[in-house]
């Protein structure tokens, strides 16, 4: 089962990760029992038919199931399959695959390469592969956005994507290419982990040095490096960002490696680059899906983390006659008054969100034991909670318990693990997030959090359109309290807002009908399904 489990309703379980690791494995069953597994037991007959486990091609037959369940179990507990991936997008995901396994770690090829990057004479030696290597970083939404991104930029330009393998990559998430591994191997020469935005290594730092032309003009300065850094931090500069420019895209298509560091979700903006427009509506017909599709293409949660998220989702979700899963994100400081992340106001745009929209039922003023039998409806609601704090879901709950709802639903409410304070270094941390982004994506109806790309994780991997509950500016509550969303797909934070062609700062959120500013970061970008304005 999941880590420190609360249930809220009624009575509160906890217990530490490591047990409960350890009793989920005993619920999925390991070894032999894992073989059990396949049959459904928490869904019934009918909710099993026509349930695509390959997800509408973006996998493929031959993986190990047992040493990875998710991957074929993921469609059983996801209901919502509206969106189909594209017959290209499939053909692409079949040739990177090819490719992947071509260049990837011990083959001819990545050894050639890698002896570029030792050798002195670096750009007369050839390679026939190029690659993008993503040094992770960040918490885990952020990962998920940033490997997704990268992952699509060495798509659309024909690279390997090899990502860090000191940051629990491994832990954490199956490996999603067939015959091959997507995590560098540890003898990279590289000392990557040094690499800053001034290192002279940095792509802006090179063009701010005139080391790669003007910028008008990107033509080599120099000879062709053998390596170039990106730097796509949320506080990278003028110089960094024009990465997202046309003529960039021309100059570092011949660089051999990249090594890319970046905590955002920067694909908004490959749609606004000419050169890789048409290619990314081929792949995307349906342009709010990128990030649906990729996610549950690349990501596949490792055993214990799925045990984890089943158990739970067994135990207190599946019975329910509905589920809402509420994501809160607290990004307020905490002021004198207002300890570990208690913020009244918070709680208030919860229950408000949730009610104005007929996602929860009213509270009614009458006592429990007032309550007539017949208002009664055997309904049931389980709301899934997930949070650094554990007080928005106690009062919650405390509110259903103390009166009934004027329609009889019964509303419950759960909440995995309370963990107080981001600690991304964390394994087991960690493994509870991603269990926790999962066990959200599974629900019915999404809340979320404004800002939060662990919230952005969620709905992307589940295909709901959530209602996204603002920041607040001045400690009260937001009026609105929630908007739905314009689309499943992710915000980019800071996106760059130099326009390229004519060489002057514009508002790119203005500049094609699907890509626009988001709901909940204004001056961010987002992608939405709109061919006109
Ligand atoms: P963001 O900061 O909201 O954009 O989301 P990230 O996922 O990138 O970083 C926040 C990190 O804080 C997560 O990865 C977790 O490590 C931790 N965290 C935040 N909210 C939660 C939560 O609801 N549950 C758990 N288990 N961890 C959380």
């Amino acid at each position: 089962m999941i880590p420190v489990v609360v249930v809220l309703h009624r009575c509160a379980v906890s217990s530490s990760w490591p047990d409960r690791v350890f009793e989920a494995k005993h619920i999925a069953g390991a070894g032999e029992q894992d073989m059990q597994d396949d049959l459904p037991d928490d869904l019934t007959a009918s909710q099993y038919i026509g349930y695509d486990k390959f997800l509408g091609g973006l996998l493929q037959e031959g993986f190990d199931e047992v040493s990875c369940r998710s991957r074929y179990q993921f469609a059983r507990y996801h209901k919502n399959f509206t969106r189909i991936p594209s017959s290209y997008l499939l053909e692409r995901l079949r040739r990177q695959e090819a490719l992947q396994k071509k260049c990837g770690p011990g083959t001819k090829s990545y050894k050639q390469a890698v002896k570029l990057l030792r050798s002195s004479q670096g750009v007369n030696m050839t390679t026939d592969c190029n690659y993008l290597f993503l040094t992770v970083h960040a918490g885990l939404g952020n990962r998920m956005l940033e490997i997704a991104s990268a992952f699509l930029y060495a798509l659309l330009t024909n690279r390997i994507l090899l990502l860090d393998r000191y940051q629990e990559i491994g832990d954490l998430f199956c490996e999603p290419f067939p015959g091959t591994s997507w995590l560098m191997p540890s003898d990279f020469p590289l000392n990557y982990g040094e690499f800053t935005q001034s290192s002279p290594e940095s792509y802006g730092n090179m063009l701010q040095n005139k080391v790669v032309g003007d910028n008008t003009d990107r033509s080599l300065a120099g000879s062709r490096p053998p390596y170039v850094f990106l730097y796509l931090d949320g506080n990278y500069e003028f110089h960094d960002k024009l990465f997202f420019c046309e003529d960039d895209q021309q100059f570092l298509q011949d660089v051999p490696w990249l090594i890319m560091r970046t905590d955002m979700y920067f694909i908004p903006s490959l749609f606004l680059i000419p050169s890789y427009q048409d290619e990314l509506s081929r792949l995307f017909p349906e342009k709010d899906a990128v990030f649906h599709h990729l996610a549950r293409y690349l990501f596949h949660p490792t055993n214990s983390i799925w045990y984890s998220v089943k158990g739970y989702y067994r135990s207190y979700l599946a019975k329910a006659n509905k589920t809402v899963g509420i994501q809160i994100r607290i990004f307020e400081k905490e002021g004198i008054l207002q300890k570990n992340g208690r913020f009244p106001y918070v709680l208030e745009q919860i229950l408000s969100c949730a009610q104005n929209e007929k996602l929860l039922p009213e509270i009614s003023m009458k006592d429990e034991a007032e309550a007539p039998t017949a208002t009664k409806n055997n309904q049931t609601i389980a709301v899934l909670t997930t949070s650094l704090s554990s007080w928005y879901s106690n009062q919650i709950q405390k509110k259903y318990s103390e009166h009934p709802t004027v329609d009889g639903t019964r509303v419950e409410v759960y909440q995995p693990s309370h963990e107080e304070y981001q600690r991304s270094k964390n394994k087991k941390h960690n493994m509870k997030a991603l269990a926790e982004i999962y066990l959200l994506s599974m629900t019915d109806v999404l809340i979320t959090s404004g800002f939060s790309t662990f919230g952005y994780a969620a709905q992307g991997l589940s295909g709901l359109t959530p209602w996204i509950m603002f920041r607040s500016e001045n400690h009260a509550m937001p009026d609105p309290p929630c908007r739905r969303a314009m689309s499943i797909e992710p915000c980019f934070h800071q996106a760059p807002f130099y326009d390229c062609k004519a060489k002057r700062n514009a508002d790119l959120g203005k500049m094609v009908p699907f890509v626009r500013h988001c709901e909940d970061v204004s001056w961010g970008l987002k992608v939405v399904n709109q061919t006109q304005w």
